[in-house]
Parts: structure tokens; sequence; C-alpha cells
């Protein structure tokens, strides 16, 4: 079969959760038996989301094949229960690198470059190459940001002639009505503006999918369907809603599946939904809670809070607890209040467990590992993410081995002990000043010691698990830090690394160089947060 497309595009403002809605078309087409993929396009300049701050955009998602990419492919991974490449991420920087490096190459003699045909040719070129290399059924291919804003421009332009081209093409609009308090109605006026400047790069969309805090009545239905040129039956109800796995089955309810098939000419099929739904259901009804701290350090932007910043870790706490049967309640714990006060560390006795995640530089650094010691003496149940088991490092250095001013060499260059630290051959590419190219990034094999908490967890003696950092952990230290008690149950398999620590006397703590919220799935929760959340009931 020819892979289709479906391009998706938001209007009105964006945080609308178009990957979401991205997600659950897909879901809805695997149900149907078909192979689907998703692409991202993310019309920045950067390259890639590896420099981006996670306060402004978000997490960085990292694919199995080290890309750094926005955190929609994430959702795409959890919901599909695929791995995606890196090249499913498009951005404005890479097209033009690629035309501007073709251009210096004399591959466009004699013509004017220009950004159509040129930019949008090779934006066609890259879409039909994922749809050739992933030999899906589908590819859901969704725009960043809104309609109107001069960045995507020639992203829309290359879809609307993909279509003209003869490729198979649906195009979905995700807009929002808002329901101002001041009025208590649903205003469609918005969904009108944002299709017509759609309408007005040449794409007519196939689907509305309305996006606001309830479902839509046959009064608004209409109004859109009138205004915007769509069948009534094409106007899609989004609404919010607690839980965001449950979208493809809000969608199925208005048969939004079947409807997309018969677009592309294809005859309803029944959906085979049953285990998903099931899990949803289960979900739904939960009464027992845990509650969980994420002592992090990338809060706050202006007035408000970005939780975006550790999406991952979030679904990957609610598919481990909902696998066992908890709700899960998020503390956010900001590590900087026990920096002011190490009193403030009473706030722990209020939850079940501890995650501390990942990060960079030395912000909020002292108060994690006030936190870590917290957990270590108190036996209360801790999960280290990179950073987290660098700092827990830190702290049993300090505080069990001896070595007062242990610290990591990205916080303290200077420090007596660097128990965290570049290693030699990192070192040297950092003197080239190539910064870019020393993060080890992405699935990269793991070796698992038996008998030990990692064994236990991940029942093998290898696994692959997806990493982003620069700092390691100092082999210098390894037998001091053993000595003392601390046990690395994980390795690369030259065994020259420590991957994983964890300490056997205390009811659960264990701490990871890679970021296991990464390959945690729906209906597949990692092992270490399994473990977690198991070890977090037991002492609940
Ligand atoms: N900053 C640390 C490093 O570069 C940890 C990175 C992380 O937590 N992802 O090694």
């Amino acid at each position: 079969m020819q892979t289709r497309y479906i391009f998706i595009t938001g209007g009105v403002i964006s945080g609308l959760g178009k990957g979401i809605v991205t997600s659950s078309i897909g879901k809805m087409l695997q149900f149907r038996g078909f192979k689907v993929t998703a692409c991202k396009i993310d019309p920045y300049i950067n390259f890639d989301a590896g420099t981006l701050r996670p306060t402004e955009h978000g997490e960085v998602w990292v694919t199995e094949d080290g890309g750094e990419i926005d955190q929609d492919l994430g959702h795409y991974e959890r919901f599909l229960n695929i791995n995606i490449p890196k090249s499913h991420n498009i951005t404005t920087g890479q097209v033009y690198y690629e035309v501007i490096k073709r251009e210096r190459a004399g591959k466009y003699l004699g013509q004017t470059v220009q950004p159509i045909p040129h930019v949008t040719d090779e934006i066609k070129r890259r879409l039909r190459k994922i749809a050739e290399e992933s030999k899906a059924d589908f590819l859901l291919v969704e725009i960043g940001g809104t309609v109107g804003d001069y960045e995507n421009i020639l992203f829309l332009e290359a879809a609307r002639q993909m279509k003209l081209e003869k490729d198979a093409v649906l195009y979905v609009h995700v807009a929002y009505l808002p329901i101002p308090k001041s009025l208590g109605e649903m205003k469609t006026k918005a969904v009108q503006h944002s299709v017509r400047e759609l309408r007005n790069f040449g794409i007519q969309p196939d689907f509305i999918v309305g996006r606001s805090s309830t479902y839509l009545d046959d009064v608004r239905r209409k109004k859109i369907a009138l205004f915007c040129n769509v069948g009534e039956e094409d106007v899609i109800s989004d609404p919010d809603i607690k839980n965001i796995y449950k979208l493809p089955l809000i969608f199925e309810k208005e048969k939004f599946g079947d409807k997309i098939l018969s677009k592309f000419g294809i005859k309803p099929i029944k959906p085979q939904d049953q285990e998903w739904r099931s899990f949803i259901e289960k979900v739904e009804n939960l009464e027992k809670h845990i509650r969980i701290g994420i002592v992090g350090k990338y809060f706050d932007i202006g007035k408000f809070q970005l939780l975006d910043s550790y999406v991952s870790v979030i679904e990957a706490v609610k598919h481990a607890s909902w696998n066992n049967d908890r709700k899960p309640l998020i503390e956010w714990i900001d590590s900087k209040l026990f920096e002011e006060d190490v009193e403030n560390l009473r706030i722990l006795n209020k939850v079940d467990g501890i995650i501390v995640p990942g990060g960079f530089g030395k912000t909020g650094v002292e108060g994690k590992i006030q936190a870590i010691k917290y957990a270590r003496e108190n036996g209360l149940p801790f999960l280290g993410l990179c950073l987290g088991l660098q700092l827990a490092v830190i702290e049993f250095a300090r505080n069990v081995c001896g070595l007062e001013e242990a610290n990591s060499a990205e916080i303290m260059p200077d420090t007596p002990y660097p128990v965290i630290d570049l290693l030699p051959e990192q070192k040297e590419v950092l003197k080239k000043s190539k910064y870019g190219a020393t993060m080890r990034l992405g699935g990269q094999v793991v070796k698992i010691k038996r008998g030990t908490l990692a064994y236990q967890l991940y029942g093998k003696d290898e696994v692959v698990e997806r990493f982003r950092h620069r700092y390691e952990i100092n082999p210098e230290y390894v037998e001091t830090l053993e000595k003392n008690g601390f046990v690395f149950s994980g390795m690369t398999p030259d065994n020259r690394i420590m991957q994983i620590g964890e300490l056997p006397e205390h009811p659960f703590f264990i701490g990871s160089q890679f970021h296991p919220e990464f390959t945690s799935r729906v209906l597949k929760p990692n092992p270490l947060f399994n473990g977690f959340i198991q070890a977090c009931i037991s002492i609940s």
C-alpha cells in the first residue's frame, strides 16, 4: 500500500495538544491493523532541540538513534509503542542547511535558488523519504506552531503541493474554541479565522478538531461546518480530559478512525481496541493513590510553572503507577527550597518516594544532594535519573566515604575529589571546542550484574537504554565507593564505565546514568520506574 499522509496543523493558540491528537489518530489506525509512523516539523531555525532551554521549550526527547528532539516525538512513541528515528523531526534549520550545502556544491548551477521550489522541494523530499524508509501505511505529519506564523508558511506550502502532485494526503486542523468566563458561551470565531488563514495557503482542511474545555454542541458544529467548508460530521470534538490516553477512544465514539479511512477510499474496519479500552477503564476506576516527589529545578518561567520540562518522567510515573493499580499524585519539589533551609526537608515526610531527574549546571544541585541524603538515611525509596545518579554518588562520597568536598567537575571544576568527571577522550574533544560532539546520546547497551536490584528489575543480562549526558562516574573512585557499600549493578559491556548504582541495605535506592523514562510505554512501564513504584507502595 502506498503511504498515505495526514498533515496536522494548529490554529488560534499553541499548546493545544496537537501531539496528542496526532498520536491518537495514529492509535486509531493501529487499532485497525495499519502500520503507522509519525513525524514532527518544528519551524525553528535550530538544527535540533539539543540546545533549547527546557523551561522555555519543554523537555528534550532523545531517540534511540541519538537525536535530541521535540517532546512530541515522545508522545508518538508512548502512544504508538514504536521507536521513531531522528530523521522524523524536520526543522527549518535542517532544510535550509541542506539547500545551502547543495547550492555551494554547485548542484543548482545556473538557477536562482528560492524558497519555492527549492526549499519546498527539500521538505517534500524528506517527507517522501520517511514514507519510503518506514514503509508505513500512514505517515502522520504534525506541523508545529499555528497557521499564520511566518515560520511555517513553507511547510504549509509543501503540504499543499503534495496533494497537487497526487500523493494521498489528508489535512486535519486542530483549533481552539474559547469559552470566555464573562460570556459563558463557546465561541467559534477564532476557528473560522484560522481556517480562513489555512485556506489562504490553498489548504482546505478535511477535518476540524475542535479543542475546547468541553464537547462541541450541534449549534457550534453546524456553524464551524458552514463557515469552514467541511461536512458537519467532519467536525470532531476534542474536550479537556483527565487522561490523555483516552483521546483515541473519545475520537472512536465520533467514528473519526473510519471517517479518515473513508476519505482515503478505504472501507470501515472494526477497531481492535479492547486491550487499550480495558486499561483506560481500569485507570479511571483506581481508588488508591501513591505520592511521588519529583525534586527538580526546571520549573519556573516568569510567574508560571512549566511542567513540560519533565514530561517523560511524569508519563513514566503514570505508566508504572497504573500498572500497579495506583493513581499517582505528583508533588513538585523545587530543590532550591532545601538550599534556603534544611528544615524544609521535612516536606519529604509527605511523599512515598522521590525521583531526582536529570539536569545541567549547578543551580539547585546542593538542594538535590540534601534530598538524596534524606532519602538514603530515612529509607525513603529513591530513583535517580542521570544527574540524579551522579548526585547520589557525590552524596555517598561526601557523607559515607568521607571525601568531604567531592563533586562533579561540571559543577565544581577544581574539586579535590572529582567523583563525576569527563572521560579523558571527552576532554580531548572538548579541548578542540567541539561542544556539540561531547554528549553521549541515544540507545546504548548496558550490562546488568546478576544478584543485584537492577537484575531483579530487568531480569536480563543486557538492556538498551537511552542516554543524554557528558559526565561519567570517575573510574578512579569506583573502588572506594564500592568498599563503602555502593554497588554498581550496570556498566558498559567493556566494564569500563558504571551506568547503574544502588544501595543494597536500603529498601529501594537506585540511580541510572541513562534516562529510563524514554523507554516507558503506556502498557509497558520501564522496569526501574515499575520497581520504584512497587517500593513506594510497600512503604506507604
Ligand atoms: N549534566 C550531567 C551530564 O552532562 C547530567 C545530564 C543529565 O542529567 N541528562 O553528565
